[in-house]
């Protein structure tokens, strides 16, 4: 049963959970110990961008025990997080949380449910596309596709320093490209595939 649109964001009904997401969380290296998380909330404490966040770290990890796939991935919390791993020195049940911050973040790309127009997924999804088509980072086209996705007036404010960057050689709008971009292609595909 779906929620009437005015409960819905507020109110997961029981069969809306994915309940093997959980598991799912936990076979990734780093993920075992969400099932020993005591909620003592230290994580969230010492966490310096937790007040950015949508749900803390704490909260996060519970909602992925609740089996809460699509919210947890949907999130802004896992993007926000930096690596700094200050949660995972501090956690008393040893749970790699930044680890499991960077498996979230793959799984919402993979499944394509990262928040839309949030810079920092589209960023990283619009990066990945560019190395993997060139076998290089074209700083311009980043910066258009980006915006065109997230904000399109930004484009606008930044013309002035993009034309600066483009006349001073600093930025190029033809971007370079590696001899055969499809070897690049193979050797990423026998890396995810050993990483399977
Ligand atoms: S510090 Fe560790 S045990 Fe405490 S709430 Fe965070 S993940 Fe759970
Ligand atoms: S690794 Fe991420 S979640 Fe952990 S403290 Fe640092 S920013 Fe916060």
């Amino acid at each position: 049963m779906k929620a009437p649109p005015f409960l819905q964001g507020k109110i997961t009904f029981e069969n809306q959970v994915v309940p093997g997401f959980a598991a799912e969380v936990a076979a990734i290296p780093g993920g075992e110990g969400i099932f020993e998380c005591l909620q003592c909330g230290t994580c969230s404490g010492v966490c310096s961008v937790a007040p950015y966040m949508d749900y803390t770290p704490r909260r996060l990890i519970n909602m992925v025990r609740a089996g809460f796939k699509d919210e947890v991935l949907h999130s802004r919390t896992v993007w926000l997080c930096t690596g700094c791993y200050a949660c995972a020195v501090n956690c008393p049940a040893g749970i790699h949380i930044t680890d499991v911050m960077y498996a979230l973040k793959r799984l919402a790309i993979r499944n394509g449910s990262h928040p839309r127009r949030f810079p920092i997924p589209v960023l990283v999804s619009e990066f990945i596309r560019n190395v993997r088509r060139t076998g290089r980072s074209n700083e311009a086209e980043l910066v258009v596709r980006v915006a065109m996705k997230v904000n399109p007036l930004r484009l606008l404010r930044a013309a002035p320093t993009g034309l600066k960057l483009l006349r001073t050689g600093r930025m190029h709008i033809r971007g370079a490209k590696i001899e055969d971009p499809r070897r690049l292609d193979s050797m990423l595909e026998s890396v995810s595939e050993a990483g399977k």
